[in-house]
């Protein structure tokens, strides 16, 4: 047993020295975390099991690239689902001694459960995904393409509260294109699960670089997360960076010239 608790913590700290926390140079980010997320690979899994639920959810720490879904996720219908979690929020607001008679409160548990189904997790359900078409590069643009400044917002699945911050992509076409909302509807469709930023960022990248058929993607998502800033260390100032860089994007010169859109500073 103390040789397994060992194994995990040896796991965790392996895990957080991936992510590889550098102090905040830049001049436009007050007290910002960098986060680099090349190296964590897909289908790589933790065990997390060592650690208690509050150090889980403070650390903010996930499992995986991967969405953690139950084979049987979509066995129920959206109706279905709304029915159920209506009946559990009702629970919820009962047991903490709210009164479901009053006029302002008795619609909320329908409107709680229609809104996580429709609307702030609707991104969990893959026939919402986007539809995607490719076009042919035909103006042979082969410079970088940045959009940046994407709002959006999420919700933290250690304590399902909002995430919220802009995200900005970039790609280098590989002869195709696709049409530029179609960058914003596709981090707004992994915002929308219960998330960690790490694993938001790079479920926008792999899915840009899968949709553009190439490597050179890059994701810097800037965010603010209301579990640190209303609760817990209660730090108001902070915002969190992560990254993710693929195919030319590693190279420093390609890397600077996507921070200078940006507006960041480039010597980290
Ligand atoms: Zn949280």
């Amino acid at each position: 047993m103390i040789l397994l608790n060992i194994m995990f913590l040896y796991l965790y700290c392996q895990f957080k020295n991936e992510l590889a926390f550098k102090t905040n140079k830049k001049p436009l980010l007050m007290k910002t975390k960098e986060i680099s997320l090349n190296n964590l690979i897909d289908g790589d899994r933790i065990s997390l099991s060592a650690l208690s639920i509050d150090e889980i959810g403070d650390e903010h720490i996930s499992t995986g690239i991967e969405t953690p879904m139950k084979t049987t996720a979509f066995d129920m219908s959206d109706d279905e689902k709304i029915e159920k979690i209506e009946f559990h929020f009702r629970e919820i607001m009962e047991t903490m001694g709210l009164d479901l008679n009053d006029d302002s409160l008795k619609g909320t548990p329908l409107r709680v459960a229609k809104m996580y189904i429709k609307e702030l997790y609707s991104g969990l359900n893959p026939a919402n995904k986007p539809k995607i078409a490719l076009f042919e590069n035909k103006y042979k643009y082969d410079q970088m393409l940045v959009e940046k400044g994407i709002a959006f917002y999420s919700n933290c699945e250690h304590h399902f509260v909002p995430i919220f911050g802009k995200a900005h992509v970039a790609y280098i076409s590989s002869g195709k294109v696709i049409g530029l909302s179609k960058l914003n509807r596709i981090v707004n469709y992994y915002a929308k699960r219960p998330q960690v930023q790490e694993r938001l960022t790079v479920q926008i990248a792999k899915e840009l670089q899968q949709c553009l058929q190439t490597e050179n993607v890059a994701v810097l998502i800037d965010a603010k997360h209301l579990c640190v800033a209303s609760r817990g260390i209660k730090d108001n100032n902070s915002s969190t960076v992560t990254s993710f860089y693929g195919g030319t994007f590693l190279e420093d010169q390609t890397k600077k010239e996507f921070l200078a859109y940006l507006g960041l500073n480039t010597d980290y």
